[in-house]
């Protein structure tokens, strides 16, 4: 029998919010087949996390490394928003084009919350829906449209997927949510404890409709509580050394987490200054670990000129930002550091083990080898 996939992708999906939830179909997909923690890609941010799977690469090689793009040379900003691999960020080809290429998908279907994914992951997909903005096709079947600061617009989007495997059967479909609950709400809150509950009975429908298709559920990062928030830019330069940073995180998403999270690239005015900076930053309050450029790309599998000139990662309980101060106190659930970089693999009809899942990457970078080798 030819071999149908679902990967699954729940956003900010960690273990301890599954592990707060009531989700007996989730807990038997493990059963039945395997439930690891596995790691994610560093920084733990949504995009390069999702890029990550959905390629089966890391950034080294796709080279999405942040939401964010700054021009070493300019010094000019631009979101990362891709529209189906038209050459501007995005170097690597989808899970989708590949399996298309080799043979194995004539069905393909990409389904996200947010539009900036869509469009980031959408080559080679014959079905894109984004629950934010969806064709009107799906809305008929799924329900109206819900608001993107919602539990019920990842309901929407797993009833769209189960929708469209029945009606269509498509061979390889790629689906990720959106972490609006898990910003705002511990694993323990009644809230959180309902979205999880709904999207497991969702999931629960999709298995009893399809029950030999191979499924993958897993995330692109954990979220954890913080207190302080840092400007690393800002505090060298008021070291002595001029330098301005970027949170990984800034996406146009700003009540997710006001733009603060747990990894920056730190762009300095002159690069002399790198090791200096290198061992001022290790001072500052909050920073765990602090690379210059090429020990990053290594450490991190990143692309070396798209990381600015230091990598500085948070520690637990601290977050970097583009403040009007150096350092200040917050109250935010965000992610990005190693901290958050924690996920579960859940496979199901899968034809490889739980020891071969060392990352989420590993979800799509398998099933890239057991292809037919054509490149697209
Ligand atoms: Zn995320």
């Amino acid at each position: 029998m030819k071999r149908k996939i679902l990967i699954l992708c729940i956003d900010a999906g960690s273990h301890d919010y599954l592990a707060a939830s009531d989700i007996p179909n989730i807990r038997k997909l493990g059963a039945a087949g395997f439930y690891r923690h596995a790691a994610a890609v560093v920084p733990s941010v949504t995009n390069v996390n999702n890029v990550s799977i959905a390629t089966g690469t890391f950034p080294e090689t796709h080279g999405i490394t942040t939401n964010y793009h700054v021009d070493r040379d300019t010094g000019i900003g631009t979101f990362i928003e891709d529209l189906c691999r038209d050459g501007r960020f995005l170097l690597a080809p989808t899970l989708f084009e590949v399996a298309k290429a080799a043979g194995f998908a004539e069905k393909t279907a990409l389904f996200v919350t947010k539009r900036k994914l869509l469009r980031m992951l959408c080559a080679g997909a014959d079905i894109a829906v984004a629950a934010e903005a969806p064709p009107p096709a799906f809305i008929e079947v799924a329900g109206p449209v819900e608001p993107i600061y919602s539990v019920e617009i990842n309901w929407w989007l797993l009833r769209a997927v189960r929708h469209t495997l029945r009606q269509h059967d498509a061979d390889l479909v790629y689906c990720t949510t959106t972490d609006w609950v898990q910003h705002t709400y511990p694993p323990e809150a009644e809230l959180s404890q309902r979205h999880f509950a709904g999207l497991d009975r969702i999931i629960g429908d999709i298995v009893d409709d399809n029950p030999a298709r191979e499924i993958y559920i897993t995330a692109d990062h954990g979220m954890l509580p913080k207190t302080a928030a840092l400007d690393p830019g800002r505090w060298l330069t008021q070291q002595g050394i001029p330098a301005s940073s970027i949170p990984i995180i800034k996406d146009r998403y700003v009540a997710h987490h006001g733009n603060l999270g747990g990894a920056a690239y730190v762009f300095l005015e002159n690069r002399t200054d790198t090791e200096r900076a290198v061992q001022m930053l290790l001072q500052a309050n909050g920073v765990e670990e602090v690379y210059p450029v090429e020990e990053a790309a290594r450490e991190f599998r990143l692309h070396p000129e798209r990381i600015g000139d230091i990598f500085v990662l948070a520690d637990r309980d601290t977050v970097f930002g583009e403040l009007d101060v150096a350092e200040e106190s917050v109250s935010v659930r965000s992610h990005g550091s190693r901290h958050e970089s924690y996920v579960p693999v859940i496979g199901y009809n899968s034809p490889w083990a739980a020891a071969d899942f060392e990352y989420n990457v590993d979800v799509g970078r398998l099933f890239l080898a057991s292809l037919p080798l054509t490149a697209p």
